[in-house]
């Protein structure tokens, strides 16, 4: 709940979603932000974590039953996000794995696609990755320059991938690749790679970043890397550009749901703080400064909190539209960024340790306004529809 918007709750958290948010705090304590030093200094999630979450019903939590997920609506996916969220963890790849490439091989991938892979990453025993971005190519991804020639009855895949989301750890990795050089965005696809045992396939770096730490984010290599062609998303070439706008809706809502619960924890944490800390024979909260810098915040938060509502539940009933999810992945990654960094500044030097949870919002937010689909990129879409 947003701090100082008491009575408000999200329609969307019924009794079995909030049922799931708190089995998922329990695991987020236990396994990331109880674990957060050591997936920090080895900058990735051990795999376990996965498989747990998996055996907890907390991975592809809106995949049907019948491809081995929770039959849920994507309200129970998007619990299980905000309660990392909120714990302030951004080690764990959940949101790419579950909210977007699970979602990928649903909507368009074959019956065997989807039985094949749908659920080995319901059950953590696969990782996910998607792989658009390149180094001379990341907001204007028809210039990718990643090749997938047909061979017999093989893809063969050349290029560099860039910043990717679990890349050390994933073992599928849906990878957008031009299979027409000629044909701009029809001439792309979506291929899916399947890392183990995968010759011409190299992982590079894991990236050494301003924030998320824990989060293993890479480079990766593919040099003449074979996959049958029955890895092609959906069968048919030139489909990937359409089928990646498809999805963006929902992987923007992803971001903002992020941002929102991390905007809100940040609020409290400072509340708590700026009450217990004495100055001048009184405590920080008592300062006015303080007083209006966290009404603010505060309402910000609950602003923030009932426009999202409204999103997530046209996204639930089938109509949220791509504007309205790049206003809210602009806007609301720009507030949370701009929260927290106040917030902060209330901490004083404390604010910039980073023991301090508060220090440690500050370095993972700053991404939220890149990635995703830049917030520039997301204000060109907005700017589009009111032509
Ligand atoms: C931590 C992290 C995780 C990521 N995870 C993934 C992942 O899992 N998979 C993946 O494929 N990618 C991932 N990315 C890549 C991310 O999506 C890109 O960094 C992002 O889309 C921006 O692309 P770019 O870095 O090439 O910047 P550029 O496209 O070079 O943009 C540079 C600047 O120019 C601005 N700009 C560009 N075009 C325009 C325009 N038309 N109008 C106005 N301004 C413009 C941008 O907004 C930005 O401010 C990740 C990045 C990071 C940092």
């Amino acid at each position: 709940m947003s701090p100082g918007s008491a009575g408000y709750v999200s329609a969307w958290k019924d009794d079995e979603v909030l049922a799931l948010g708190e089995v998922a705090d329990k695991f987020v304590a236990a396994e990331l932000t109880g674990k957060r030093d050591r997936w920090e200094a080895q900058r990735y999630v051990d795999r376990d974590v996965w498989r747990r979450a998996g055996e907890i019903g907390l991975l592809c939590c809106s995949i049907p039953e019948e491809y081995g997920g929770g039959g849920g609506t994507f309200a129970h996916d998007l619990i299980v996000f905000e309660s990392q969220a909120r714990a302030g963890d951004t080690a764990w790849g959940n949101g790419v794995h579950s909210g977007i490439v699970a979602h990928y091989i649903l909507a368009y991938g074959t019956e065997e696609q989807r039985r094949r892979w749908l659920p080995r990453l319901a059950s953590g025993e696969l990782i996910a990755a998607v792989a658009m971005t390149e180094p001379g190519a990341g907001s204007d991804l028809k210039n990718i320059r990643t090749r997938a020639a047909r061979d017999g009855s093989d893809y063969v895949i050349d290029g560099v991938k860039t910043f990717i989301s679990n890349g050390h750890t994933a073992d599928l990795i849906v990878v957008v690749a031009k299979t027409d050089a000629e044909a701009g965005a029809k001439g792309i696809s979506l291929l899916v790679v399947e890392a183990e045992d995968c010759p011409g396939f190299v992982r590079g770096r894991i990236l050494d970043k301003v924030g998320q730490h824990g989060a293993d984010t890479s480079e990766l290599f593919f040099e003449g890397v074979r996959v049958p062609a029955g890895n092609l998303l959906g069968g048919a070439e030139g489909q990937g550009f359409a089928q990646l706008m498809t999805q963006l809706a929902q992987e923007r809502l992803v971001i903002a749901a992020s941002a929102v619960a991390g905007l809100e924890a940040a609020v409290a944490v400072t509340l708590d703080y700026v009450k217990q800390r004495q100055a001048f024979g009184q405590s920080l909260f008592d300062f006015q400064n303080t007083k209006f810098t966290l009404a603010e915040c505060a309402t910000t938060a609950h602003v923030g909190r009932v426009f999202l509502d409204s999103c997530i539940q046209r996204h639930l009933d089938g109509g949220l539209d791509a504007t309205t999810a790049a206003m809210a992945k602009w806007w609301l990654t720009e507030q949370q960024v701009t929260v927290v960094d106040r917030c902060l500044q209330l901490h004083g030097g404390y604010g910039y340790m980073r023991e301090f949870l508060i220090a440690r919002m500050y370095e993972d937010a700053r991404v939220q306004k890149i990635y995703g689909g830049s917030n520039e990129i997301m204000k060109d879409l907005v700017a589009r529809s009111l032509r």
